[in-house]
Parts: C-alpha cells; sequence; structure tokens
C-alpha cells in the first residue's frame, strides 16, 4: 500500500513537471536491476506510467536499462506493448549484444530511435 501511494506521488510530480513548456522528452526511465534490492513489479509498473504520459504527449522516451538479458526482454516488451511504432526513443546507456540490438531495431523504426553505447 505504502508503494502504491508512493508510485503515484512520483507519477503525479511527473505529470506537474511536464506541464512546462520547455519539456523535450521523458526519462529517463526502464529498468534496473544491477546491484541495489530489484523489486520487478513496482519497476514495470511504474515504467508503464511513464511510458502512457509520454505517449499521451507525444514526448520521445529516454530509456535506461540495466541488468541481464531478462532485464533487456522485459524493458523491450513493456515498452513493444504500450509503444507505437514510430515513437521517439532515445536508448540511453546501451550495453546490450548485437542479438539485443537487433531486437530493439525491429521493434523500433530506425529513423526515431536513438543508441548511445556505453561501456
Ligand atoms: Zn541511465
Amino acid at each position: 500500500m505504502e508503494n502504491t501511494s508512493k508510485l503515484n506521488e512520483w507519477i503525479s510530480d511527473l505529470e506537474w513537471m511536464l506541464k512546462a513548456n520547455r519539456i523535450i522528452a521523458v526519462g529517463e526511465c526502464g529498468l534496473d536491476n544491477s546491484g541495489r534490492k530489484w523489486d520487478e513489479e513496482k519497476q514495470i509498473n511504474f515504467l508503464e506510467k511513464q511510458v502512457v504520459i509520454a505517449v499521451k504527449r507525444d514526448l520521445p522516451l529516454v530509456i535506461h536499462y540495466r541488468g541481464d538479458e531478462r532485464t533487456a526482454e522485459m524493458c523491450l516488451n513493456t515498452l513493444a506493448r504500450l509503444l507505437p511504432k514510430h515513437f521517439k526513443l532515445n536508448r540511453h546507456c546501451f550495453n546490450g549484444d548485437e542479438v539485443i540490438y537487433r531486437k530493439w531495431k525491429c521493434h523500433f523504426q530506425t529513423e526515431n530511435s536513438a543508441f548511445h553505447l556505453s561501456s
């Protein structure tokens, strides 16, 4: 219950901040199971809400994920389920392999998505 109310508070804060005229993107958002305690359900729930807001406002998404291949799959599946193929994405801090890269490129149109590499 406490987690749900905190999540709703964060989403309300995000929507309030996005009312400013100079906002050009929503992010970073995504999934991260590196290091810290990983609450998969909570992170996916929050990502879904951020995606809905970005689509509603037609703002590009800056996507972050860090973790194993399963995390990458969950992130991609969530985005593929909720975003139109033409939606603008910045795949920030990408450190996946070629297979993962091709899966992302298969789901989203090349001209509207950017990949920034990380080591
Ligand atoms: Zn990041």
